[in-house]
């Protein structure tokens, strides 16, 4: 099942960021141990009880004038209103009620999606309750005071977020078809390929950037077998601010990767891959997504009997982090190979939900013990009893040692790959979890 996402709201300085950072934790990243990507402070996982969310902050107002905040919150609100399956719309209590937050207050409440209304810097109930009921006056239901800065309430606005989260899972549970997102940069492509993979011209495409369209999820039936394509192109920004347009498209595809079980990483051949495509691809490297690359128009550009090579050399070193992922050339515009497509989402599908039996992992792993020999530290060596396979979507491994601290990643690596050399796995990541056995 797809994980809630939960986007946070409000005016600058109310205190936003103090709450990403106080349910976040040491976890805020878009792609952790992933050289070239910078960390970011976008979307982060977070855990409460049994149930864990995905945090949006579609922050990024700068307090330059009155007119430009409520613009650019209400912008912020429809990006909430867009991706999000809660929102929490965040006052502070010591700038009071303002008018700004009336008029976002409105918008939410037509939405019709879920809304939790809470009161921040509330350090102390006994001083500053009597200024939290002003806040009913917006009319989008009961005000949690809450202190991020020292962690007050933030249980009671939990147990109201997550609340919510029962009403949106009946939705989707149940539906086996698969589900493909299609994330990209703007304009590498995304809605041509869904247009051509659909056959029709339903969607519109423009050559305009910054067309907008209704239709995310798309249904289209590959020989008798029937996908959810999510696009991501559909609900479209426009910004002249490139740090905000990247901002949104990172949102865009973190709520769209949530969903699916492959993700299809469109990628510009004319442009090759960026560090932006790196920051989408990495979203969905860890959320232990099925991953097809797709470099599209391919048939825009100049080749050689090389240029294949180039392209793929260049991929695998930029998005170095996941060298399972598939790689496929394709173009939206001319069909090419758009077919293989589909092949490929079965392959990494069946991939992604693999099980191995637990008696050919522990002969692979015995026999790679035999071929080279663990680390060992300061006399120490390290054992290796015993593997097992616990979860698919990604495929999850426990291997027992006898001491974690003994156990390298590259020690790891090397398991990971006579894995794969044995199974395949191709177009997913594969996990490992290290426990002690004394
Ligand atoms: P953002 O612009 O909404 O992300 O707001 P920030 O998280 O940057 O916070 C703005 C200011 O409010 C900072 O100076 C914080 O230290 C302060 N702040 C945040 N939460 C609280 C709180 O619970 N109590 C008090 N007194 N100050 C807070
Ligand atoms: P999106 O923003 O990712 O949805 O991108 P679009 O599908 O709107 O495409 C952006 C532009 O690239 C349009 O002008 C398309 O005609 C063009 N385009 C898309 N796919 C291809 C392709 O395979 N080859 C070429 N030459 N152009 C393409």
């Amino acid at each position: 099942m797809s994980k809630p996402v939960v986007a946070v709201v409000g005016r600058p300085n109310v205190g936003k960021s103090t709450l990403f950072n106080a349910l976040a934790g040491e976890r805020i990243s878009i792609v952790q141990d992933t050289p070239g990507v910078t960390r970011d402070r976008i979307y982060a996982e977070v855990s409460w009880l049994d149930m864990t969310f995905t945090l949006i902050d579609t922050g990024g107002i700068e307090p330059e004038s009155k007119d430009i905040i409520l613009s650019q919150m209400r912008e912020q609100a429809q990006i909430a209103i867009d991706t999000a399956d809660v929102i929490i719309f965040m006052t502070d209590v010591h700038q009071g009620l303002v008018d700004a937050d009336s008029k976002v207050a409105d918008m939410l409440r037509r939405c019709g999606k879920p809304v939790t209304l809470v009161v921040n810097k509330v350090d102390s109930f006994e001083k500053y309750m009597t200024d939290v009921y002003e806040f009913y006056n917006l009319g989008i239901g009961d005000p949690i005071p809450i202190s991020a800065a020292s962690r007050l309430g933030i249980g009671d606005m939990l147990d109201e977020v997550t609340k919510h989260f029962a009403e949106n899972a009946k939705e989707e549970e149940g539906d086996e078809r698969p589900k493909v997102a299609i994330v990209g940069k703007p304009n590498v492509g995304k809605s041509s390929l869904i247009n051509h993979l659909l056959g029709e011209e339903r969607v519109i495409v423009s050559e305009i950037a910054g067309t907008t369209r209704d239709a995310v999820d798309t249904e289209i039936t590959w020989q008798d077998r029937e996908y959810i394509f999510i696009d991501t192109a559909g609900l479209r920004k426009k910004s002249k601010i490139k740090e905000e347009l990247e901002r949104f498209s990172i949102i865009r595809a973190v709520t769209a990767v949530e969903r699916a079980d492959v993700v299809v990483v469109v990628i510009d051949a004319i442009e090759g891959v960026t560090e932006q495509d790196a920051k989408i691809a990495g979203i969905a490297h860890e959320r232990g997504k099925g991953i097809i690359i797709a470099v599209n128009k391919w048939d825009a550009i100049e080749k050689d009997d090389k240029t294949i090579y180039k392209h793929t050399d260049r991929i695998r070193q930029i998005l170095s982090f996941m060298p399972y992922a598939e790689i496929l050339f394709i173009s939206a515009k001319t069909g090419q190979r758009t077919r293989k497509l589909f092949d490929m989402i079965d392959v990494v599908l069946e991939n992604n939900s693999m099980r191995i039996a637990t008696g050919v992992l522990n002969e692979i792993m015995t026999e790679a013990v035999a071929m080279q020999q663990p680390p060992s530290d300061k006399g120490k060596r390290l054992k290796l009893f015993y593997i097992t396979q616990v979860a698919v979507k990604p495929p999850t491994f426990v291997i027992f040692v006898n001491n974690k601290e003994l156990m390298h990643f590259s020690y790891t690596r090397y398991l990971e790959n006579r894995i794969r050399d044995a199974f395949g796995f191709q177009g997913t990541s594969l996990k490992f979890i290290i426990r002690e056995r004394k």
